[in-house]
């Protein structure tokens, strides 16, 4: 009884019987059969008389007694049988009941007790029959937590899993009657509306349940603050096909998160071939970056007044066997979901660090920092360590940071930067002017360099407005003893204005695209990549 069924559970239950009878009922037919039998032929054959004849005939040998021996075995076996089946009945109910718990355990996520994906799909498929009006749809809610996996890293798997279980609880209670909450794993669960009046009724739920996990939690002393995004998917034809709607509600939910957290969205087509590039880029990062199809580009970095090549921005390129080159504006936020963006600005810079430790002038070295880089509070170790390893000085090395990098976190990106600059590390705000930034930032931190976002020098043309902040922001950088450099120059004649502006640095298409190769633009090194402006 205790061993479970290999095969799918319940089948057994309800595998065919010969003739429709249960096995306690075919014991009793086969009692009678034999009774029957029995009766007939001792009736036929007049056994009892000849019997009773013989014994009379024989009287001496007390054949009379005999007849209590079959009487005797009759009741034995008659108690036998009736204890026998018994037996049966028990070891019958008990098999029965370990079906339905593996069954129960086959349909249930153990952690929460919330129904699992394959009870979902289950429900998913009775969803249609449920349906009385024509106009009615059936509506699936794919929810994954915000923050989820900073708490399970930094407390451990068990505050982690009892956050899940109040998570379970939560959504359980903004459930209504009918209503089914699954866990599809992980921080990911749903919420099926088998009947809903239209589209709209499930926005209700959506708003509820966003506000429900919005709340903190407390698990022990420990106050978590999660969120929770989602993605609706619909459907109002009857032969829908559950996988689909789940894989709809899915990408709904991947855009929902894509446009910052805490939201819900409708599954729209549009959105299915999007994705799904993306989600093909995801699944084939990793790789990529493994096999090295990801790989240093160089673009110059010029001193303006004299258009000698100074340096160069490293920026990440993929070459895609199938796509081409990919834009970093597309794999730089996977790299980042994805966690291996570290990994990426190591693989990259020390690359670059062995290509450029040789070169003659030492040419300096421009490496983007992301926001998710600066929560690693190693970072400064790793980047010496890279140092080290290719022999670069790190006086020639110079890191980007944004300042949106700076708004969530700013006395952990203070630690970094100081700790890099302390290795002699230079230090720029990259595209200055779009962000969040104040004069506080800049006052407070260790910068070197200010270099001014390209939107700025683009429009210098057409907008005296851009022409003026440009001019008082290289007044703003050198008043702090910065070094200004103008991005996104793409004429002789910009670079000349800028060089009246006061502006020390230049970048741009006028001085180059990045390059894979760094040397099309060193040329022995001493060569000015553009004439002097
Ligand atoms: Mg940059």
């Amino acid at each position: 009884v205790t061993t479970l069924p290999d095969t799918s559970p319940w089948k057994s239950v309800h595998a065919p019987r010969p003739l429709g009878l249960s096995p306690r009922q075919r014991d009793v037919l086969i009692l009678l059969v034999m009774v029957a039998l029995v009766f007939t032929v001792t009736s036929r054959m007049d056994l009892f008389e000849r019997f009773a004849r013989f014994s009379e005939a024989h009287d001496a040998w007390q054949l009379d007694e005999l007849i209590w021996l079959p009487i005797l075995f009759a009741v034995a076996g008659l108690i036998f049988a009736w204890r026998q089946s018994r037996a049966l009945i028990r070891e019958l109910m008990g098999r029965k009941e370990a079906e339905e718990r593996v069954r129960a355990m086959a349909l249930h996520d153990p952690l929460t007790g919330l129904a699992n994906r394959r009870k979902l799909q289950e429900a998913l498929s009775l969803a249609v029959p449920a349906r009385k009006e024509r106009s009615e749809v059936t509506v699936l809610l794919a929810i994954d937590l915000d923050r989820f996996k900073p708490i399970n890293d930094s407390h451990g798997h068990g505050v982690g899993d009892r956050l899940l279980k109040e998570v379970a609880d939560r959504l359980t209670a903004v459930a209504r009657e009918g209503e089914l909450v699954a866990r599809m794993g992980g921080d990911e669960f749903a919420l099926l509306l088998p009947v809903a009046e239209s589209a709209d009724a499930a926005t209700r739920p959506a708003r509820r349940i966003i506000q429900a996990l919005e709340a903190p939690f407390r698990i022990d002393n420990i106050v978590c603050q999660i969120g929770a995004s989602i993605g609706i998917a619909c459907a109002s034809e009857a032969n829908f096909d559950p996988e689909a709607l789940i894989q709809r509600a899915d990408v709904a939910l991947y855009r929902s998160k894509s446009e910052g957290r805490g939201q819900f969205r409708f599954f729209e087509e549009e959105m299915d071939g999007h994705i799904r590039r993306r989600a093909l880029l995801e699944q084939q990062f990793s790789q990529a970056l493994a096999q090295g199809a990801i790989r240093p580009h160089y673009q110059p970095l010029v001193e303006l007044a004299t258009g000698r090549l100074k340096g160069f921005e490293i920026l990440a390129r993929w070459t895609h066997a199938e796509e081409g080159v990919i834009s970093p504006e597309v794999f730089i936020p996977i790299a980042e979901d994805t966690g291996l963006i570290g990994e990426l600005s190591l693989k990259l810079l020390r690359e670059a660090c062995v290509e450029a430790a040789g070169w003659d002038p030492p040419l300096t070295l421009s490496v983007n920092v992301s926001p998710v880089q600066l929560r690693d509070s190693r970072l400064p170790e790793r980047f010496m360590q890279v140092m080290t390893e290719t022999g670069f000085d790190p006086r020639r090395l110079e890191v980007e940071i944004t300042e949106n990098t700076l708004v969530a976190d700013f006395p952990g990106a203070k630690r970094i930067l100081t700790a890099l600059k302390s290795h002699g590390v230079q230090i720029a705000l990259d595209d200055f002017g779009t962000g969040y930034s104040s004069l506080h930032h800049l006052r407070e931190l260790p910068f070197d360099k200010l270099k001014i976002d390209r939107s700025f020098i683009l429009s210098m043309e057409e907008s005296e407005e851009s022409r003026k902040i440009v001019g008082a922001i290289i007044g703003l950088g050198h008043s702090l003893g910065l070094t200004t450099l103008a991005e996104g120059i793409e004429t002789a004649a910009r670079a000349r204005e800028l060089v009246d502006l006061g502006c020390d640095m230049g970048q741009g298409y006028y001085y180059g695209r990045p390059a894979a190769d760094a040397d099309a633009f060193r040329d022995g090194g001493e060569t000015s990549v553009q004439g002097a402006a």
